[in-house]
């Protein structure tokens, strides 16, 4: 049981471990979170995606997980939504 658990963790650890290559670290978090209707907010956040090492990962994990809030891998939830819907 315990062993299952420790296992079960280290693969939880092994699956983010490209949240420490995330550029969005270094930055004011609130900007990736803009307030309905603020584009500009969101554009200056999907422009730091845009130079991320891991914006792929990212994406992948945003669209595993359904993310409904903020820019994920450079994406918005209506760029999100519109990606899975046209990949179904
Ligand atoms: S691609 Fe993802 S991890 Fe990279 S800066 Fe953007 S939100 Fe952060």
């Amino acid at each position: 049981m315990l062993t299952d658990l420790l296992a079960t963790l280290a693969d939880l650890a092994a699956e983010n471990a490209w949240i420490d290559q995330a550029l969005c670290g270094q930055v004011d978090p609130d900007l990736w979170y803009p307030e309905d209707g603020n584009a500009a907010q969101a554009e200056r956040a999907k422009q730091v995606c845009r130079h991320c090492p891991v914006r792929a990962e990212c994406l992948a994990y945003a669209l595993d997980a359904c993310e409904e809030h903020g820019v994920w891998g450079g994406l918005g939830l209506k760029e999100r939504r519109r990606l899975r819907r046209d990949a179904a």
